[in-house]
């Protein structure tokens, strides 16, 4: 195991000894969303009920999809809903940089200390190959048909070397149930190798994968609480077992179903119809939006204008919970 990264690991589990850390990780893809500001306000309201330092990271790793400007227009419409952060890409802090871009050094280091471990191997699969793979007769369902990993010592070097396309690298995954406790949706639990099979945490194109860089982020930043969308859950268990090849323990997890816009879809970045930057342009008050947003948690009556601030006061870490594991809603 490298010294520095070794010296990175031990000091995020000293911060981590020392209080809880929650995190919000957006992103840079386009304007924040509702729902997308409902999760950073569960995140920033857990980390301050637990008396704890709330850490902004900018998930910036696939720069294909990153938008300009989105980045700085996140902080700012996270600013205006009243929230505030002791880390993060804008403020600095102990463990950054706080930009995933900035931080291919420690991903490299993680992806060395999996090299050392038997198994993590290169693959060479087209999607289109995994579909014709995937389809046939014998095949798990969904999970990836561990065709590269089969391929002998010599088929692999021979591959490697050749004109073939850059491999992606895989993570074996074992023959083992992850199950853990969502505190927003209850119980968990995967076959890694039944249900996902060897999942990607390099990418062809030389990129490290997002199950790999939210694993190393989390884990040197010392990260006790997880707060995203509903829809990263069943990348969850996959995770759960990179934090422990890499020696980090797991944080806890929230993951806050969907929020859903005025036809019945899914919200998402990319239209903007539903953003807190169109709600602002709008005239919207800040103190409007958190009231509807906490009361879509179950925290306040609907109808009530509450400032982010003054919720908090209004809160404790007990009530919360309760309040927002009985009351979630996706609407
Ligand atoms: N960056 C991801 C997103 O904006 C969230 C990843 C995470 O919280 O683990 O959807």
């Amino acid at each position: 195991m490298s010294d520095d990264f070794e010296a990175l690991r031990e000091r995020a589990l000293r911060l981590r000894r020392q209080g809880a850390r929650g995190r919000y990780a957006p992103s840079p893809t386009g304007p924040l969303h509702l729902g997308n500001a409902r999760t950073a306000l569960l995140a920033w309201l857990q980390a301050r009920l637990r008396g704890g330092a709330f850490i902004m990271r900018m998930e910036d790793l696939d720069r294909p999809r990153v938008r300009s400007g989105s980045a700085a227009q996140i902080l700012d419409d996270l600013r205006w809903l009243g929230l505030d952060w002791d880390e993060g890409p804008d403020v600095g802090g102990p463990v950054g940089p706080y930009e995933q871009s900035k931080r291919d050094g420690l991903y490299k280091q993680a992806f060395a200390q999996l090299e050392e471990k038997p198994g993590l191997f290169p693959c060479f699969c087209s999607r289109k190959d995994i579909a014709r793979a995937a389809s046939a007769p014998h095949a798990p369902a969904g999970a990836y048909p561990g065709t590269c990993r089969r391929l002998s010592a010599d088929e692999r070097l021979a591959a490697l070397d050749g004109k073939a396309k850059r491999p992606s690298w895989r993570y074996p995954a074992p023959d083992r149930r992850v199950a853990f406790e969502d505190a927003a949706m209850g119980p968990f639990a995967q076959n890694l190798a039944r249900d996902v099979g060897d999942y990607v945490v390099r990418r062809a194109d030389g990129l490290f994968a997002y199950q790999l860089a939210v694993v190393v982020d989390d884990g040197l930043m010392g990260v006790t609480d997880v707060a995203r969308g509903a829809d990263l859950l069943d990348s969850t268990p996959r995770q759960i077992e990179l934090f422990e090849a890499l020696g980090f323990p797991a944080p806890e997890f929230w993951h806050l179903p969907l929020m859903l816009d005025a036809s019945g879809e899914r919200m998402a970045k990319r239209d903007g119809s539903d953003s807190i930057a169109a709600y602002r342009e709008a005239g919207g008050r800040s103190a409007r939006l958190v009231g509807e947003l906490a009361a879509t948690l179950g925290l306040v009556p609907a109808g009530t204008v509450i400032g982010a601030a003054e919720l908090l006061r209004a809160l404790d870490l007990a009530t919360f919970r309760a309040a927002v594991q009985g009351g979630l809603s996706s609407g």
